[in-house]
């Protein structure tokens, strides 16, 4: 086969990386695992796919620190407005939502995955299915890609297998094992993005499922004092929900050395005086109501509970019983609820995976290997990550399309057939 540019992997980034490969003029294959393209890209943003983040560039670098170095070349050739008018120009209506998320407004990953696909095969790019490669060898000038069933060999080679997470779609982290038999240094996977699990008695089990809209999430980090704010959920040991994983993002290396203290306002809109003034006059009106019953209408009542029993150190109590100190210590939890982290949930479940292939490795400029010239890297199997938001898939396709066309042109300044 003569093949400039062959691509493992057919997620986002690979996907992207064939066709600017094949618009460079490059023939171009694409091989996966499984038998269609794109399987984890149908599952992002619950299947409706959150493809960017409205953004400058200037703006999507700065909130994937601290990354944002690496990542600048091939943001700023394909930028998220970029991604945008790609997606517009083959005909798919955009939508952003409030908080910048950016999804086909129809709502349905399928459609860009066809428009990825399509575009790819109407540029000659190859698609081969059910090919699991299972190792690559470079000979010389070219690549030799082995997989079970058949031989690949190729001019240039972007690996782009992903991750390490939900490996039903594919990607079990194939691709550390193909760059580090190159010599490739490659940071331990994490799970990043994922629930987080706590070993505080008072939330094993007893608040599962129970979801604030609104909290405040602050911690300390090298002494820096961070907070994060969205909606949280509790889980069975522990928490999730959206500013949970981003809080996850923070803290996942801290925890490799021990656990780390999370406080959560759960009422954003009082201040400490503001509360203490509510709680006295719920308090006055319902003397004789049982103490959590007066957050009716301000928490979830199973929580309140929770705080109470917490604050109070009683299982129930008469709302005109609460001391001065236990009102004091009921304020504080209110606004400051400890929830001790002591690990992530498994990487299987995680949104994206910190780490991979080390970037001190990879030229930014061409995603092309420091270490084996022709080979190229794209999207999470790289050691980069953003934050829940179409960070993630806009890396993937940022760097896909960087890896492609110089994967593409490199192969082009070849001389002959491999
Ligand atoms: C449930 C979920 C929801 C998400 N939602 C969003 C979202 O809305 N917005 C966002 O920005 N990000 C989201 N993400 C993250 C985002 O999906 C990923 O960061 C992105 O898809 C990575 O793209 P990729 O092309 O690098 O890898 P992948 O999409 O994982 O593609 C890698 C491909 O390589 C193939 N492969 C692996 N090994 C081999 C091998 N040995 N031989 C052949 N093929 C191989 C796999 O089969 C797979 O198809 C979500 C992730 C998950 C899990």
């Amino acid at each position: 086969m003569n093949i400039d540019v062959c691509i493992v992997g057919a997620g986002a980034a690979g996907l992207m990386a064939a066709i600017s490969s094949a618009q460079s003029g490059a023939k171009t294959v694409v091989v996966d695992s499984n038998p269609n393209p794109g399987r984890k890209l149908l599952k992002t943003g619950g299947g409706r796919c959150n493809i960017t983040h409205a953004h400058s560039v200037d703006e999507f670098l700065n909130t994937c620190q601290p990354y944002s170095r690496f990542l600048r070349h091939c943001t700023h050739e394909f930028s998220p407005e970029s991604l945008c008018d790609f997606f517009k120009a083959k005909g798919i209506a955009l939508t952003t939502q409030e908080d910048g998320c950016v999804f086909p407004a129809s709502n349905r990953a399928s459609d860009i995955l066809r428009v990825l696909v399509d575009t790819a095969k109407q540029g000659g790019v190859e698609f081969i299915g059910n090919c699991k490669i299972d190792a690559i060898e470079k000979k010389d000038t070219f690549f030799l890609l082995r997989s079970e069933s058949k031989e690949i060999v190729a001019k240039t080679v972007v690996i782009a297998t992903g991750g390490k997470s939900f490996s039903s779609t594919g990607s079990r982290g194939d691709g550390y094992k193909f760059a580090a038999s190159f010599g490739h240094k490659i940071i331990p996977p994490k799970a990043c993005l994922v629930r987080l699990i706590s070993s505080d008695d008072w939330l094993q089990g007893k608040l599962s499922g129970v979801s604030l809209k609104d909290v405040e999430i602050s911690f300390k980090l090298n002494n820096k004092k961070q907070s994060l704010r969205g909606a949280m959920v509790f889980t069975s040991n522990g928490i999730g929900g959206p500013v949970v994983l981003n809080v996850s993002r923070e803290i996942v290396d801290e925890l490799t050395s021990g656990s780390v203290e999370l406080f959560i306002d759960t009422l954003v809109n009082f201040d400490e005086n503001l509360l203490r003034e509510e709680v006295v006059n719920r308090i006055r009106s319902n003397p004789k109501r049982e103490l959590a019953g007066i957050f009716t209408g301000l928490l979830p009542k199973s929580l309140a509970v929770v705080i109470c029993q917490l604050a109070t150190r009683k299982k129930t109590l008469i709302a005109n019983q609460l001391d001065k100190s236990s009102r004091n210590r009921l304020i504080t939890l209110l606004k400051r609820l400890p929830i001790s982290i002591i690990n992530t949930r498994d990487i299987e479940e995680a949104t994206v995976t910190r780490g991979g292939v080390s970037i001190k490795e990879i030229n930014s400029k061409t995603m092309q290997s420091k270490i084996v010239d022709s080979l190229f890297f794209a999207g999470e199997v790289i050691d980069v990550d953003g934050p829940c938001g179409g960070y993630n898939l806009q890396i993937a396709f940022s760097t896909g399309m960087l890896a492609g066309s110089s994967a593409g042109q490199k192969s082009r300044s070849f001389e002959g057939n491999v």
